[in-house]
């Protein structure tokens, strides 16, 4: 199995770039996605989650309220530890258990959040980063997505920069352009299973056991 790591600033197009690997039979283990399931009514997570923050992180129809529970973890360094502590583990046993189902000759796309600010390179065959500048993408959120611009602008803040995802790029699409032009690219990339253009670049860093 190959593990693709997939990570670029919000609005660069990640979910545009995942969405067309999936058509090609990419498996997409998308970490947003899981971290929601953990917690959905009824689990042993959602459980945890009130027995350390209290009935009133959920919501009306039982569901966990997020900006509740945001409001007490977020609160100070222990709460954030403690909703971190029953979180990653439960988030790391399904994210296991997803790649498991794939088949050998299977190729995941791990969409992960602070793939680049977590360090967590090294744990990917492949990194690939998807890019466009901070004007067009502060343009798609704000024109596409609706989002408020001074909320885009502190979301990028928060996030590493162009220099530090290069560093651990093995890949790097350019989706600055007509989402044509970067569809077409990752087509040529699926068509050579993803290797990178430059053949040694993945030798730059240690790999993980195929
Ligand atoms: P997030 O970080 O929030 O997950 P993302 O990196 O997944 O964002 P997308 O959702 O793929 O980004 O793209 C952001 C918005 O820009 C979407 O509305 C998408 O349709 C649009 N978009 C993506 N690529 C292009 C492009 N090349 N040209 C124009 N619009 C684009």
């Amino acid at each position: 199995m190959l593990r693709v790591g997939l990570s670029g600033g919000i609005g660069a197009g990640k979910s545009t770039v995942a969405a067309r690997l999936v058509e090609h039979g990419a498996v997409h283990v998308d970490a947003d996605v899981i971290a929601r399931e953990v917690v959905e009514p009824g689990t042993d997570g959602l459980a945890k989650v009130v027995e350390a923050f209290g009935a009133d992180v959920l919501g009306a129809d039982g569901g966990l309220n997020r900006p509740a529970l945001a409001a007490k973890a977020f609160a100070d360094e222990e709460s954030r530890r403690r909703l971190n502590g029953i979180l990653h583990p439960l988030i790391g046993a399904r994210t296991a258990e997803r790649m498991a189902a794939v088949p050998p000759d299977g190729i995941v796309l791990h969409d992960v959040p602070l793939l680049v600010e977590g360090g967590y390179a090294p744990n990917y065959h492949l990194v690939l980063i998807v890019d466009a500048p901070v004007e067009t993408r502060l343009r798609r959120l704000t024109e596409l997505r609706g989002m408020p611009e001074e909320d885009a602008r502190a979301r990028i803040r928060a996030q590493a920069t162009d220099d530090q995802r290069r560093a651990v790029a093995d890949v790097w699409l350019d989706n600055s352009g007509p989402a044509d032009a970067v569809l077409a690219e990752v087509d040529r990339l699926w068509a050579d299973r993803l290797v990178p253009f430059e053949a040694n670049v993945r030798l730059r860093r240690p790999r993980p056991p195929m």
